[in-house]
């Protein structure tokens, strides 16, 4: 079931476009079966649970860990020691931080900037105003590579509204690119989930974080 879905998806999206398993709430076991039907990538948004399974799944060193949710001030050393990517990065302070703990802690993290395509009183992110004005400052990070941005739409939009919200995230990036700055990259785009990652796929998304999509509905 798993393993299918998974084929299944994989064929949609071709071999561009990065399938970032999305795992919260989902079994170790689970996460096996996904494993050993090729996902590399896997995603979690609750640090203690992420950090429970990695422990379990130590014996798969090949997994590429990705951080994807709300990340509190007092959990960012963690999150920078166990995570290879982190996409989820939401406001300047937080960058600023995860800036002065990466070189404390001599890693070099691959970062996605979060940002609010609409407004979203749920959503954690920069408005694009606003992350456009913090651009000089975050070219500044020496030690986060900076890849691209994040976008998780409201819910509720018609497929008209998210496509044109994922390719409004996509001319965001093509702008910050032109602009050419020395370390702001912007070759990396996380957009689409379950429900709407063929409309990000054809917005030009090149991570796509599927849960329900691979493993069914969440306990709640
Ligand atoms: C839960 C979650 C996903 C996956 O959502 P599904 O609808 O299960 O595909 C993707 N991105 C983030 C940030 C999430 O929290």
């Amino acid at each position: 079931m798993i393993a299918r879905q998974i084929s299944q998806i994989e064929e949609q999206i071709g071999d561009r476009v990065k399938l970032v398993a999305i795992t919260k709430q989902v079994s170790v076991e689970r996460m096996r079966q996904a494993y050993q039907a090729g996902v590399r990538d896997f995603g979690e948004n609750r640090l203690q649970e992420a950090l429970a399974k990695q422990q379990q799944l130590q014996d798969l060193p090949d997994i590429c860990w990705h951080f994807i949710g709300h990340i509190q001030k007092n959990k960012a050393k963690k999150v920078l020691e166990n995570f290879e990517w982190i996409h989820s990065v939401d406001s300047f302070a937080l960058a600023m931080r995860l800036e002065r703990l990466a070189a404390e802690l001599s890693r070099s993290p691959k970062i996605l900037l979060q940002v609010k395509m609409l407004p979203d009183p749920d959503k954690y992110g920069w408005h694009i105003a606003e992350l456009l004005a913090d651009l000089a400052r975050l070219n500044e990070c020496q030690n986060l590579h900076i890849l691209g941005l994040m976008t998780i739409l409201p819910l509720g939009l018609s497929s008209e509204q998210t496509l044109d919200a994922f390719q409004g995230v996509r001319e965001v990036a093509r702008d910050i690119e032109k602009q050419n700055w020395s370390s702001l990259k912007m070759q990396e785009l996380s957009m689409g989930m379950s429900d709407d990652y063929l409309l990000a796929v054809k917005a030009g998304a090149t991570m796509i974080r599927l849960g329900r999509g691979i493993f069914g509905e969440r306990p709640n």
